[in-house]
């Protein structure tokens, strides 16, 4: 599904064929969890191929980078050309593509000093699909802020996505929504949350989340749109009483919530600024806005 026998990835400093890409048993990635990595989008344009935001998606993969000491020595634009790159090679337009950097052979608990890049691009549909979702609140907390670095994409705390996902799943639920250490509503296992209320939107600080690219894009439309949105701490009692509720992320996009455990959300999804939202946002990576904007 990810690959085939002509896929192509970047693998540090050169572009090889996917099945010779492998990473060493001995890496403190594998061992630790001390990596870190990107999703990302590419979209088939009228005007071609475009990365959707490559800059701030490479700007929070060196963040990672940075946080944990490991050490990536690209630009911004140098790894937004080199995706380019690699989607022309792959024949990819509309492409997920997944930076990684992995750390080298080091038992010790110091970040190892070697480093390897490697980045994969894939087609990929709506990671949550597009009907409305089933969620359950997780019995797993998101990690205190601090006990690492919530805002870095560190391959290591995907085991709490994983852990609240698997638990989800095999209660029957689609989706699992976590609360922070508070007991505020945090996010999803892979994606932020909006909810409506009253007709305008709430969404959780930052300080407990990922600071979500396509997050930052939803406020910013909504400023665009008139649609009102206030970042603030919410409960899951209020979470419980509110009309709608959507999640966002780069792979999910924009997808809308029926239920959360027992509580049904009322307001028809049609009629809520989530349903809006899908196609603003839509529009958006398309680059069809700055072109309305524009004329
Ligand atoms: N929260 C978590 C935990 C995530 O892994 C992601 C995906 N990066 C998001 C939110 C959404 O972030 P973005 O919109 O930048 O993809």
């Amino acid at each position: 599904m990810y690959f085939n026998e002509n896929s192509i990835v970047y693998f540090n400093g050169s572009f090889i064929k996917a099945k010779e890409a492998s990473v060493q048993a001995y890496s403190q990635t594998l061992h630790y969890g001390n990596g870190v990595f990107e999703g990302i989008r590419a979209y088939k344009t009228g005007r071609g191929v475009k990365i959707f935001k490559p800059y701030e998606h490479y700007k929070r993969l060196r963040y990672g980078a940075h946080v944990m000491g490991i050490d990536l020595n690209y630009s911004e634009e140098e790894l937004t050309e080199i995706t380019y790159q690699l989607l022309e090679k792959n024949n990819l337009k509309d492409a997920y593509i997944r930076p990684l950097v992995v750390t080298g052979s080091d038992m010790s608990l110091l970040t190892s000093k070697e480093t390897c890049l490697i980045i994969q691009c894939w087609e990929w549909d709506k990671y949550m699909g597009d009907r409305l979702l089933r969620v359950k609140t997780s019995s797993f907390q998101r990690p205190n802020p601090k006990s690492c670095f919530v805002e870095a994409k560190v391959t290591g705390h995907y085991t709490n996505s994983i852990l609240s996902t698997n638990e989800a799943k095999n209660a029957g639920y689609d989706e699992a929504l976590l609360l922070d250490m508070n007991g505020n509503v945090a996010e999803c296992s892979g994606a932020n949350v909006f909810m409506q209320k009253n007709g305008k939107l709430y969404t959780p600080p930052r300080g407990h989340i990922m600071a979500g690219i396509t997050r930052a894009t939803v406020i910013e439309l909504c400023k665009e749109e008139g649609i009102s949105v206030e970042e603030k701490h919410f409960t899951l009692e209020e979470l419980k009483n509110a009309d709608a509720c959507f999640f966002t992320g780069t792979a999910a996009e924009v997808v809308g919530l029926q239920s959360l455990d027992n509580y049904q959300f009322p307001l028809v999804w049609e009629k809520s600024h989530g349903h809006k939202l899908i196609k603003l946002y839509k529009d958006e990576v398309l680059g069809l806005r700055q072109k309305r904007k524009a004329s």
